[in-house]
């Protein structure tokens, strides 16, 4: 049977924060925009569910934040971490020059759900759950639709623009040939979530220390925990007891220890391989990578759901005028990466530096850990929290949504 086919001016392959925030900038902007996701739902545990002060700032400028911020989260107003014997505030978001000087945190599927019921009221936005898009269509070597099978039948998109948002794990890049830049990663890390007590401490807080490295995040009602292992690591451990590994937790985190029984077995334990990598280009006539397709980030500083943002402003800022009028050139796309590579670079040069020299030291190393300079100067001079706080609340070079985009809902 033929494939059905349908053309658009922008198909997105990929419902993530990349996908879904294009998708809605583009239809708020009057592009009619087709978003392919692979899965039913957004349900996925352990994400990125970190929304940052820059986050916020996009929702405040298309007028989303108040009712964004009525849905269910939590607010991290500073970094704390324990470096050997010293405790430190790493960062303090309070004095960001922004509207919230907090992190929100919320689960993917809520702020995912959020965006794409206010995309859903723009008539040219169209989202198609269980799609999901399995090769490129080309034509005298421009990309210009493609293939997607979903539970009733292939599909078959055209567009005069295909963005790839579809991910660390991205078929629209490796179908593209896309050349990609690994920049290797020393670390895995395991997540898994314990109930909160009325007795626990309220802070978000990370431990480096004698040959582990563990975080705990307040989500409310329970921790989510971090425990960072070395690379490829994982496999070795399953093969022990899973009792060891709930001890070690205990010995962590002791005012948390009578709740590791929620611990059953290894499958309550989340994997998430660590990697950081970017396209050398990020585009071919006919076809964008945003977010981490374009760019896979460490975990390091929460911050990937965030530049996957900032990449989907930036693009929705450039294209949407020349997508309106079926004039979308190499040069506007060769302009998206231009103006995201920068800080895309600079974020993936900090992480690496932190993973080499802070995390792998001391996981390597099961003495205790004596803290480096930069944490000393951390924890003596408050002052300097406010670094940190700005790269990763804010980031590097921080996207505004274009005013025509943010007045354009009216129409
Ligand atoms: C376990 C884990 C924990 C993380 N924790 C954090 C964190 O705390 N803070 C943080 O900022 N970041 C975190 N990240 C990273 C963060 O989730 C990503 O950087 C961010 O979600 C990137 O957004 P994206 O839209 O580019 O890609 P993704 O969020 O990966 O979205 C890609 C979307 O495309 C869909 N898709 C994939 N292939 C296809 C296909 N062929 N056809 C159609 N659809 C497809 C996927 O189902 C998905 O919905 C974490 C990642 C993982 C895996």
């Amino acid at each position: 049977m033929a494939p059905e086919t349908m053309s658009m001016r922008c198909c997105i392959a990929g419902g993530g924060p990349a996908g879904i925030m294009l998708g809605y900038l583009l239809a708020r902007a009057g592009v009619q925009v087709l978003v392919l996701e692979k899965h039913a739902d957004f349900l996925r545990d352990f994400r990125g569910d970190t929304i940052h002060p820059s986050t916020l700032e996009i929702m405040y400028e298309l007028g989303l934040l108040e009712e964004f911020l009525r849905l269910p989260h939590q607010k991290v107003y500073e970094l704390n971490a324990q470096v050997g014997q010293t405790q430190v505030t790493i960062a303090d978001f309070r004095y960001l020059p922004t509207r919230c000087g907090f992190i929100a945190m919320m689960p993917q599927w809520d702020f995912l759900n959020f965006l794409a019921e206010h995309a859903a009221r723009f008539p040219n936005f169209a989202l198609r759950m269980e799609t999901e898009v399995t090769d490129l269509v080309e034509e005298s070597g421009r990309v210009i639709g493609v293939h997607a099978t979903t539970p009733r039948g292939a599909i078959e998109v055209r567009a005069d623009l295909i963005v790839g948002t579809d991910g660390r794990n991205s078929i629209v890049r490796e179908k593209a040939g896309l050349k990609v830049k690994d920049f290797g990663a020393p670390m895995d890390v395991l997540w898994f979530r314990l109930s909160r007590g009325p007795d626990d401490p309220i802070a978000t807080m990370g431990r480096f220390d004698a040959g582990r490295v563990f975080i705990m995040i307040n989500r409310g009602e329970y921790w989510q925990c971090g425990y960072v292992i070395p690379k490829g690591r994982f496999e070795e451990m399953r093969r022990q007891e899973f009792e060891a590994f709930c001890e070690e937790i205990r010995r962590l985190a002791p005012f948390a220890r009578d709740r590791t029984k929620e611990l059953r077995a290894w499958n309550d334990v989340k994997l998430l391989t660590v990697r950081v990598d970017r396209l050398l280009e990020w585009f071919r006539p006919g076809l964008l990578c945003i977010g981490d397709a374009a760019h896979a980030m460490s975990p390091v500083g929460g911050v990937g759901i965030n530049l996957a943002i900032q990449d989907a402003v930036a693009a929705g800022n450039v294209l949407f005028k020349p997508l309106r009028q079926g004039q979308v050139t190499i040069d506007h796309l060769r302009g998206i990466q231009r103006r995201r590579e920068l800080p895309t670079r600079v974020t993936q040069w900090l992480q690496v530096t932190v993973q080499r020299r802070i995390i792998a030291p001391v996981l390597g190393d099961r003495r205790p850990v004596s803290p480096p300079l930069p944490v000393r100067l951390l924890a003596a001079v408050p002052f300097v929290r406010r670094i940190p706080a700005r790269v990763v609340g804010l980031g590097i070079r921080p996207e505004h949504v274009s005013p025509e985009i943010a007045n354009s809902a009216s129409r």
